[in-house]
């Protein structure tokens, strides 16, 4: 066994890390409390050609491996949950259908330039009565005069309010619930694709989100994405277990900023006469700390090797997901109480963690869905070791 990163992955890390606190982590507290997006830092971000990672090269891509991808993940959140949100929507789901399924047509006109952050990407999948349920989906596509009239609305989209094509989730075929789910892509040009209402967001701010609207939207027959109509669930499940170590390793990053934070204070903070991390029940935070986030860390890079290696592992992938956004309320929550008063204060990032922190409870699953999942796995089959 190897436990250690290759030494091009360190490289990796340490041109994105100079990248994040040269360019996004400075924004960081700006980008939360103007919450609009970034489009002067997407821009200079984009010409560094990270928003095409996972892409192949003659696309504008980096086609670089899964471990890659979440050492990107991990430090962009470092630097600012709003704008890692933004960027990670691009890089991995929004433009993941249409690089996986779209004709050259439409990797030319979608894919090239959103790689080069021209254009903005989302996905939709969640509707105002159904998020982890899918089967409550009511946005239906139908087939007519060789292409698909989409109708309905969408919640949630990240990216949303400001992109140019979205892949959206929608019901082919009612009778046959979750299997007739699909994906089309739907371009902003097209008739009938609307913006509605703008979601006021607790944490991750400067990522926007809101609701989108087709109404009547026809799209050519080559916007259904995959291998026919009805593939839907199924390819969300491929993409899940990239998105769920990325929100992992997002949480990590989110806990570990918070958590460094207050030991800096805690070093210079004095009370009683002496450092406030001279007390025993201030180290045991950052013992447990510790021992939480590594472990957290090592549930989420296991799962991302296992995901490249090509494992099956869509229950080390929940676990990492579950494990970790609950290390990050924890240690967000510690941090805080560190801080002492200053962590209400808008002005110091404590509060800004603990708002960001949240998010991680409902991308790539919630909690009780994935306990759900992994309560019924291990009913059925033991931890596997
Ligand atoms: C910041 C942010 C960005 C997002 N971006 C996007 C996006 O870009 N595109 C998109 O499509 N969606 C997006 N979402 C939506 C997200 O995917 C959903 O919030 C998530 O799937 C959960 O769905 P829900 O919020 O409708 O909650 P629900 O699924 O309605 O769940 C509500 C509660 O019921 C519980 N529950 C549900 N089913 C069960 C069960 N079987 N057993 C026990 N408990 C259950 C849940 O755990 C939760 O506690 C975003 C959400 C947030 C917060």
């Amino acid at each position: 066994m190897d436990f250690r990163f290759s030494e091009e992955h360190e490289f990796f890390r340490t041109a994105v890390r100079d990248v994040v606190n040269r360019l996004i982590r400075p924004r960081a507290q700006e980008i939360d409390e103007k919450n609009e997006f970034p489009l002067d830092l997407w821009k200079e971000f984009a010409e560094l050609g990270y928003l095409g990672l996972r892409h192949p090269e003659k696309y504008g891509g980096m086609e670089a491996d899964v471990i890659t991808s979440m050492i990107l993940y991990e430090e962009l959140a470092r630097g600012s949950c709003g704008f890692a949100m933004a960027a990670t929507m691009q890089i991995l789901m929004g433009t993941y259908f249409v690089g996986r399924f779209g004709s050259e047509e439409i990797k030319q006109n979608v894919l090239v330039p959103a790689i080069r952050g021209e254009k903005i990407g989302t996905i939709c999948f969640t509707e105002d009565q159904s998020g982890s349920d899918l089967g409550g989906t009511r946005t239906t596509a139908v087939q007519k005069n060789g292409g698909w009239v989409l109708n309905g609305r969408k919640m949630w989209a990240t990216n949303g309010p400001v992109c140019d094509f979205a892949t959206v989730l929608a019901q082919t075929d009612p009778q046959k619930g979750l299997d007739g789910l699909s994906y089309f892509l739907v371009e902003k040009k097209r008739e009938g694709f609307g913006h509605g209402q703008l979601i006021h967001k607790l944490g991750s701010r400067g990522s926007v989100t809101g609701e989108l609207i087709f109404d009547n939207v026809w799209v050519p027959g080559g916007n259904l994405l995959g291998d026919g109509p009805g593939n839907g669930v199924r390819y969300s499940t491929d993409i899940l277990n990239e998105v769920r170590v990325m929100t992992a390793l997002n949480a990590c990053a989110i806990a570990n900023e918070a958590m460094n934070d207050a030991r800096k204070f805690a070093l210079e903070r004095v009370a009683f006469g002496k450092p406030i991390a001279k007390y025993q029940l201030i180290r045991a935070k950052f013992a447990e700390h510790w021992a939480w986030y590594d472990a957290a860390r090592l549930y989420s890079y296991r799962a991302a090797w296992m995901i490249q290696e090509g494992m099956e592992c869509q229950f080390e992938c929940m676990l990492a997901k579950m494990f970790a956004a609950e290390m990050c309320q924890k240690a967000v929550d510690q941090a805080g109480r560190i801080y002492g008063g200053n962590s209400f204060a808008t002005e110091y990032p404590q509060q800004r963690y603990l708002r960001d922190a949240r998010f991680v409870l409902f991308g790539g699953g919630t909690h009780e869905v994935l306990q759900n999942a992994l309560g019924a796995a291990y009913l059925r089959k033991g931890s596997g070791t």
